[in-house]
């Protein structure tokens, strides 16, 4: 556990794992199958994207949800990832701050802290994007879950129902429904999680405050109004 923050760290957590992914080894494997000496220079050039460390070009600062505010999280806590074409996006994980706004933007961009969420949802609903969704963050402790979620924070603290406000439900719904319709995730309980509620973890938000019932109607809500994003 960080010590503002809900979110696990990946040095305790092992899933800040650098070894090459599955999907490089399997080019590279290609690679040698074939004798690279005999891979035309267009298709070199098109494996080049596909080694480890190398990814899809990015635009400073854009963002995956309209609106949101892009503040980038130090490239400590999160994993370069061309989701969901490497991993197959099925989760989202709801977590509580147990802190500020301020303190948990200031603990993401801190490299030693090791862990981060993809978004933040201020109490007055603002978003934050901290971390492309096409990355890992390190946020749920567990390393397959890191890979298959986007991981929301939620301004606050799991003892204090005051914390979550009607327009930290809505803004965070929104998010949730545009992520949803994104990668084709079902809404239900088993697809929208709580950091709880992944395996091995011995955190507890968002905790018995949080109104499950009440965010999932809100996200079929946003998702009935059509796609998002
Ligand atoms: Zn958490």
């Amino acid at each position: 556990m960080g010590a503002t923050t809900g979110t696990t760290t990946g040095a305790t957590a092992g899933d800040g794992d650098r070894r090459p992914g599955r999907r490089a080894l399997l080019v590279g494997g290609a690679a040698a199958a074939v004798g690279t000496a005999v891979l035309a220079r267009e298709e070199l050039s098109r494996l080049w994207w596909r080694l480890p460390g190398v990814d899809k070009p990015r635009v400073a600062g854009a963002v995956d949800f309209r609106g949101a505010r892009w503040v980038a999280a130090s490239a400590a806590n999160y994993r370069r990832a061309d989701r969901p074409a490497d991993y197959r996006v099925d989760r989202v994980v709801v977590h509580v701050t147990q802190g500020g706004y301020a303190s948990a933007v200031k603990v993401f961009q801190d490299p030693a802290h090791g862990a981060a969420a993809h978004y933040i949802v201020r109490k007055d609903g603002r978003i934050t994007q901290l971390i492309r969704e096409l990355d890992v963050a390190f946020h749920a402790g567990n390393r397959s879950y890191n890979e298959r979620s986007v991981g929301i924070e939620h301004e606050g603290f799991v003892e204090d129902a005051a914390s979550f406000t009607d327009a930290m439900y809505a803004a965070s719904a929104r998010l949730t429904a545009a992520i949803c319709d994104r990668y084709g995730i079902p809404v239900d309980r088993e697809h929208i999680i709580g950091h709880v509620e992944v395996p091995g973890t011995d955190h507890t938000d968002p905790g018995r405050f949080w109104d499950w019932e009440r965010y999932l109607r809100l996200v079929r809500a946003e998702r009935a109004k059509g796609p998002h994003g």
